[in-house]
């Protein structure tokens, strides 16, 4: 195994020479979140979980170890990313030159869709799913395949291959945003396996840690057609920090990083990411108190008569009976911004797990939204207006 991670990465400044690299819209969370939300401005007293976001933030050490790099904030700091990536490949138990680091998992994203699907290769993925790629897709006119989740909300494999045979990229959330649900490593292998031949199967871990299911990491270390996308953004509590990986055969990577986008990484985002991976309770402490919320909020939910998927992720969706944005704007008046609705389950909104008090204020806001104790009138303050209309802008 390679030790050093600079090699592959000098490999790649051939790259923005032989290509010609087109500006294009990164499609990313806030965007989406900000677009369907409409009022998200942010605000002390606020309860925000509509963004599945991580409201402990980053981890003590992580910010230990940003206090500690400002005085080289005036540096690029190359370096430290090598020690990042060697952190990662060390636990993960991936070669080196498998693994890119970009600032955040959007980047990788959007450019492998980008990558894999044309007008001839469609994109398939399942709905609900998390749409940046399909937004992606969208864009440069590749044909959108959107597959049913089954009736155990798990990607249906079998679906997706009969509906791509033309596919180019076949895009799998686990656990899925929004449903929080998991898709088994077999059903993945499956895919893997069946797929046609030249296209590409992306599996997207951004929501891994908070389950205990098995990573597809190992199809990746033995060479298949995979591309496996981390975050730091989630579990880490870093989303504003921006750090997230592509983790794939080299080759394939290298077609990622043709599309271009921003990859220099930001320095404070590299170190807090590097603590926070080799921190081993991190990850189990931090499983453990969303289960712990997440749980006692279905309990909740469960006494009260009202619905939901349950979720092994920190986001659930939940069924409001009723046109989903009429229950995102009267949660809205009550300063508690949960969101966003997929078309294909227009009653259902998404809720992010946040801290116990949250989602005490979160139960509050929500029993009287659905006992009629809430009118509906808001009036978004007007950066959050033209927020959302250059979000909206950018999504059609
Ligand atoms: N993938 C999924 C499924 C997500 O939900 C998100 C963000 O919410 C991302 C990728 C991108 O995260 P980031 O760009 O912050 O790493």
């Amino acid at each position: 195994m390679p030790t050093d991670n600079r090699f592959s990465r000098r490999s790649f400044l051939h790259l923005s020479a032989a290509s010609a690299v087109a500006a294009f819209p990164v499609f990313t969370e806030p965007m989406l979140a900000a677009a369907a939300g409409a009022h998200r401005a942010f605000s002390k007293d606020g309860v925000f979980i509509d963004a599945n976001e991580n409201p402990l933030g980053p981890s003590q050490a992580a910010r230990d170890a940003i206090s500690a790099i400002i005085p080289q904030g005036g540096r690029y700091c190359d370096n430290l990313t090598d020690d990042l990536i060697h952190a990662f490949a060390q636990i993960e138990g991936v070669n080196p030159e498998y693994i890119h680091a970009f600032p955040g998992s959007s980047t990788p994203l959007n450019c492998a869709v980008r990558a894999f699907t044309s007008a001839q290769k469609s994109y398939v993925t399942a709905d609900p799913g998390y749409e940046a790629g399909m937004y992606a897709a969208a864009d440069v006119q590749t044909r959108v395949v959107k597959v049913p989740l089954t009736r155990d909300y798990t990607h249906d494999v079998k679906a997706m291959l009969a509906a791509g045979t033309d596919a180019g990229l076949f895009y799998l959330c686990t656990p899925n945003n929004p449903t929080g649900t998991l898709t088994s490593h077999s059903d993945i292998e499956y895919l893997v396996e069946k797929k046609p031949a030249g296209s590409v199967v992306m599996v997207d871990e951004a929501y891994i840690h908070f389950s205990s299911a098995p990573s597809v990491l190992d199809l990746v270390k033995a060479g298949k057609d995979v591309i496996v996308l981390r975050t730091c953004s989630k579990i880490y509590g870093m989303a504003g920090l921006r750090c997230g990986f592509a983790v794939a055969r080299p080759d394939l990577l290298e077609k990622i990083m043709r599309m271009g986008g921003w990859n220099f990484m930001p320095i404070t985002a590299v170190v807090a990411a590097t603590v926070s991976l080799k921190d081993a309770d991190l990850v189990p402490e931090r499983r453990r108190i969303n289960a712990s919320i997440r749980q006692e909020t279905f309990q909740w939910l469960d006494r009260n008569g009202y619905s939901y998927i349950p979720s092994e992720s920190n986001c659930f969706l939940l069924d409001t009976k009723r046109p989903g944005k009429q229950a995102i704007d009267a949660m809205a008046t009550q300063n508690v911004f949960v969101g966003r609705i997929w078309p294909v389950m227009p009653t259902h909104v998404r809720v992010t797990i946040g801290t116990r008090d949250e989602m005490s204020r979160f139960q509050s806001a929500f029993q009287r939204v659905m006992t009629g104790a809430v009118a509906i009138s808001v009036s978004p303050s007007r950066y959050a207006e033209q927020r959302t209309r250059r979000n909206l802008a950018a999504l059609t």
